[in-house]
């Protein structure tokens, strides 16, 4: 028998990405109908903030009329067109030029898939690519960390240091290496300062390089703030320390800008805020502001002429989806690039970081809480089971769903990475919809508190 509430027929069509099929079944989806400026409306009419700006992506909130139009007027002029074989549709000309005037460090050529995945994908394969041009065939490891994410495609989910993204998919595939995730606070020996934490995460790095032999190494991949894997910001040092390691080994630095870029950590790149140099650059996400999936892979020239060269000798470059620069994505990126420029987006997003990374501060000393975390527009406050030793609660337990399920009962919706809540609201947002946020994670913290009290 056909089911007929929406809730009923997604549960007996859809299969959820990143959901607990069975407690779907059970419990049924929040159905997302319509959103304005920050803002979102369910299906009951029940309106909540989006503080983490969808998955970390919408930029400039919902219901933007000039991306809107945009992506009508492109539409209308040339729906679709192709990238492959000399051919390229205006706005992805007009698109690259921008990117590559504004991209962190010294990037000369700029290459476009739909997604973070695919980009981080396609990096790995023009890291591999580039070693082979360069005739040396044996460098192709690529090193990333525990805790990054990366993505969900064969190889960005191999790159994804988390457990569940490798657990019965058979990853991660050949050729990946983990080292050390640079949290101090989970991390630090006894008495270790963050500075000499920030040394022995580099000596970590340069030991796996050695044991893997320096000639087999190619890359290391590094999210300049971990998002997924908890908002995880380095030490001051970390960056400079870890880029002298894969200087001296000739390891090539590619930065996922797919969460820090266009803003967020309060500079335009989380390179330029934590003085990266990056031979290649993926973005995605905020790109365009999630109105259309569009993402991007930018590498220095040097990398570009030796691929090039490749290309001359095969005949082709092997590579490219069919909407790779797709002129509607694109035109709508060009729009979103333009309006982060007009209104300064970096500079508003460190105007308004106090009010956010102060606010949550504040619950620092609350018994549930572990540590308060974050960066400019970015932020997470991680409980725990005992302050004093900051064990973990046992993830039976579900702190974090309790966390997330209370904030959105008082109209903001987060998201609970573990028990970990991560904030990384839209950069339109006003002050006072910041302190909103602040406050209504100070009530979740508390009634989860009582019930912890309650259930423990
Ligand atoms: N890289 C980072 C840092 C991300 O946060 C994500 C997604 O959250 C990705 C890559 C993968 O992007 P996508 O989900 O668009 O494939």
């Amino acid at each position: 028998q056909r089911p007929n509430s929406p809730a009923a027929r997604d549960v007996a069509y859809h299969l959820h990405p990143y959901t607990n099929a069975r407690k779907h079944e059970a419990e049924g989806p929040l159905i997302i109908e319509s959103g304005d400026g920050v803002t979102v409306t369910d299906d009951s009419g029940k309106r909540y903030i989006e503080g983490l700006a969808g998955l970390w992506c919408t930029s400039l909130g919902f219901g933007n009329e000039r991306l809107i139009r945009a992506a009508e007027q492109q539409m209308r002029r040339l729906a679709y067109y192709h990238s492959f074989a000399h051919k390229v549709p205006p706005p992805v000309i007009e698109l690259s030029e921008k990117l590559i005037a504004m991209a962190p460090g010294n990037m000369g050529k700029v290459f476009y898939a739909n997604s973070g995945s695919e980009a981080n994908d396609t990096a790995i394969k023009l890291v591999w690519y580039y070693n082979n041009a360069l005739g040396r065939p044996g460098k192709k490891k690529i090193i990333s960390r525990q805790r990054a994410y990366h993505g969900v495609t064969i190889a960005s989910a191999s790159l994804t240091g988390l457990p569940y993204n490798h657990a019965d998919f058979d990853l991660p595939i050949e050729g990946i290496r983990h080292t050390s995730c640079p949290h101090y606070w989970r991390g630090a020996q006894d008495g270790e300062s963050e500075e000499d934490f920030a040394t022995r995460m580099a000596a970590d790095l340069e030991q796996l390089i050695l044991d893997e032999g320096p000639e087999t190494v190619a890359a290391f991949i590094g999210e300049p703030v971990m998002g997924a894997g908890g908002v995880i910001t380095p030490p001051r040092t970390y960056w400079r320390k870890v880029q002298e390691v894969l200087k001296k080994y000739d390891v090539l630095l590619i930065a996922d800008e797919v969460i820090c870029g266009f803003g967020r950590t309060g500079d335009m790149f989380g390179c330029e805020t934590y003085g990266i140099e990056p031979d290649m650059v993926t973005v995605a996400k905020a790109l365009s502001s999630a109105y259309l999936p569009i993402s991007a892979v930018m590498m220095r020239d040097e990398v570009y002429q030796a691929i090039a060269d490749n290309t001359k000798k095969i005949g082709t470059l092997g590579h490219g989806f069919t909407y790779s620069g797709h002129p509607v994505s694109a035109a709508v990126a060009l729009e979103t690039l333009k309006i982060y420029d007009e209104m300064d987006i970096a500079a508003r997003a460190s105007e308004l970081a106090p009010r956010l990374q102060n606010g949550l501060r504040r619950y620092a000393d609350h018994p549930l809480v572990g540590e308060v975390r974050g960066i400019g527009m970015i932020a997470a406050v991680e409980p725990v089971a005992n302050k004093a030793t900051r064990a973990p609660f046992d993830p039976a337990g579900k702190v974090g769903a309790q966390l997330d399920q209370r904030c959105r009962a008082h109209g903001v919706i987060l998201r609970n990475l573990g028990d970990t809540l991560a904030v990384c609201p839209p950069l339109v947002i006003e002050e006072e919809q910041v302190d909103t946020i602040v406050e209504v994670i100070g009530k979740a913290l508390d009634e989860t508190w009582e019930w912890v009290r309650q259930e423990g």
